[in-house]
């Protein structure tokens, strides 16, 4: 069945940690530093958590494989866009969390400053929500302000090495699936997480406990 609005394929088997997406995420949805003094966590993973002003983290992940080699991988953590999302159904208020109609990107309204945060973000499987100083609840909104003027997502924009592409749902659907296929001989173990139920589809080469997919910290 054809579905409706867009998709972002992430292809871990393409990305090589330049955070070229954290940054353009930040700049375009002009969201603010924050006075985080970094710390050395023995990774070069940089801010340690997603928060109301980053939303977008590229998570790396060093250890070793079954037959010994080393995997140093790289995977996105961001709004995964679910087709029926579970932040959307845990809204006391149905209009707090809105779909938009272009897209289908799940989007927080401000009147998500009136939810109960820690139930929206429980609801959440991938650990995303995020709540502001101001009490509203932030994440990525797919950049459906750009989409709608015809622009990319400014991560897909800024990515120097096509690991981020973005398109019709089953344009990209088609897309990732052929790429899973075609690098099966180097990749045995490559998939789709959760293909069915999401709009940021994320292509994995390596098995999934080789990828860091949530933050190890926990901050609100
Ligand atoms: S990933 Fe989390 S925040 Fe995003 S739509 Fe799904 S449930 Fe909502
Ligand atoms: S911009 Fe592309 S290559 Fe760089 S971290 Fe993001 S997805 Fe990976």
């Amino acid at each position: 069945m054809a579905r409706n609005g867009k998709a972002i394929v992430f292809d871990s088997t393409k990305c090589f940690a330049c955070r070229s997406c954290q940054v353009a995420c930040k700049q375009w949805n002009e969201n603010p530093a924050e006075a985080v003094v970094p710390t050395n966590r023995g990774t070069y993973e940089n801010p340690p958590d997603l928060s109301y002003s980053n939303w977008l983290l590229v998570h790396f992940k060093e250890s070793l494989r079954e037959d010994g080699s080393l995997a140093w991988n790289f995977v996105r953590q961001s709004c995964r866009h679910c087709l029926d999302a579970p932040c959307k159904q845990a809204a006391a208020d149905p209009t707090a969390i809105v779909i938009d109609a272009q897209t289908g990107a799940v989007l927080f309204t401000e009147k998500t400053a009136n939810e109960d945060f820690a139930r929206i973000r429980a609801a959440c499987p991938f650990n995303v929500p995020r709540q502001g100083p101001d009490g509203r609840l932030y994440k990525c909104v797919m950049c459906y302000d750009r989409v709608q003027n015809g622009e990319l997502p400014a991560c897909v924009k800024a990515c120097p090495s096509d690991a981020i592409e973005f398109g019709d749902f089953d344009d990209m659907l088609a897309l990732a699936e052929a790429r899973v296929q075609a690098v099966r001989a180097q990749f045995p173990h490559a998939t789709i997480l959760d293909r069915r139920d999401v709009r940021l589809l994320i292509i994995l080469g390596d098995k999934e406990s080789l990828y860091t997919l949530q933050s190890a910290v926990a901050t609100p």
